[in-house]
């Protein structure tokens, strides 16, 4: 079959390899719709980041590059292994894209995204969305009843989204501003909107902004070369704040205004993945009693989220700016992301 593979820091290649093959407990996927994410941008650009480099195995997986990559899609199930008895051929599904060791326990209320060495489908290995079939383990698939497979690609980013969101602690009726629109951004301010709460949005780009406000996601969209954000957020929440910011871009600047945006005992959650150490003052954070939380990835969010899309609480539709072939992978999906970003959500592939 047919997969992209990285090599190295600008390598990645599209290569005939063997097709895996079926074990007790897993699931076979044909794949159909494959996003490409900022994580894959990282790792072309700068990487390996996630993924193993040569003579590095993972300790789960023991691969190492070339790894097939992809780790945001949907397919359609083509077989199930010994032992799968609740899901059935024909289905249409996304997984959850995890390497975590056997032993984790991945039921209700564990923090399986927590533990030692866990890695992701289509970084650390176990296969990927970006080849023509998977297989994963039973645990991983998430049946999307008849959510259009295109879309369904973008749950796995939407689930990031609804996992900050459950770290926010935030509920219905609050305020929230975000700090970047870019995917995931964007895909964060659907979730906060199907929940309830009012968004902000702070964007610089004009692309970005336009669409913010076309999908709807955001009830204000403010851009910090224009107004004062914090001022402007003050001014539309009473003069209290914002209850939680979601920082969304790994801009220091970014940062420091959630730190203002917030009313007094709020929350900032940090979203982005940082390449380089942040500043944070400290004063802020003590004189409003602000809780800094994190958030990694998703664990247990996917039936919620799916939930969300099923009952047409978010519309995915929008998101999605281009659909590629996978041999065009790097010409059209790589080229397209680094080079004229800002006026692109989500590139899918079709394997
Ligand atoms: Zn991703």
């Amino acid at each position: 079959m047919k997969a992209a593979r990285y090599y190295a820091k600008n390598d990645i290649r599209i290569e005939q390899v063997d097709a895996p093959t079926l074990r007790p407990g897993t699931v076979a996927i044909d794949v159909a719709w494959c996003g490409i994410c900022g994580t894959d941008l990282h790792e072309y650009l700068d990487g390996p980041i996630f993924i193993p480099a040569p003579g590095h195995p993972h300790p789960i997986s023991g691969e190492e590059a070339p790894i097939t990559m992809g780790h945001e899609f949907s397919g359609t199930i083509t077989a199930v292994g010994e032992g799968v008895t609740d899901l059935e051929v024909g289905q249409n599904v996304v997984v959850e894209p995890y390497i975590v060791g056997p032993d984790v326990s991945t039921g209700p209320g564990e923090s399986y995204q927590l533990s030692e060495n866990m890695n992701f489908i289509g970084l650390g290995g176990h296969g990927g969305g970006l080849s023509e079939k998977v297989v994963v383990e039973r645990r991983w698939v998430h049946p999307i009843g008849d959510i259009p497979l295109d879309v369904a690609a973008l749950i796995e980013p939407l689930s990031v989204g609804h996992h900050a969101f459950v770290r926010s602690g935030a509920k219905a009726g609050d305020t929230a501003l975000i700090g970047g629109a870019g995917p995931i951004g964007l895909l964060l301010a659907a979730v906060l909107k199907a929940e309830g709460l009012t968004v902000f949005i702070s964007e610089l780009s004009q692309a970005r902004k336009e669409k913010a406000t076309s999908t709807g996601v955001a009830d204000h969209v403010l851009d910090p070369s224009e107004v004062d954000v914090v001022a402007k957020v003050r001014e539309l929440t009473g003069g209290n704040g914002v209850d939680v910011g979601f920082e969304c871009s790994s801009v220091n600047v970014v940062l420091d205004t959630l730190l203002d945006a917030v009313r007094p005992g709020g929350v900032v959650v940090n979203v982005s993945i940082w390449g380089h150490p942040a500043t944070v003052d400290m004063q802020k954070l003590v004189l409003k009693e602000i809780d800094l939380r994190g958030t990694i990835a998703y664990a247990n969010d996917h039936p919620a989220t799916i939930k969300l899309v099923q009952d047409g609480k978010v519309d995915l539709a929008p998101f999605i700016t281009g659909k590629i072939a996978l041999d065009d992978l790097v010409s059209k999906g790589f080229d397209t992301l680094i080079n004229h970003n800002d006026t692109q959500v989500k590139i899918l592939v079709h394997p």
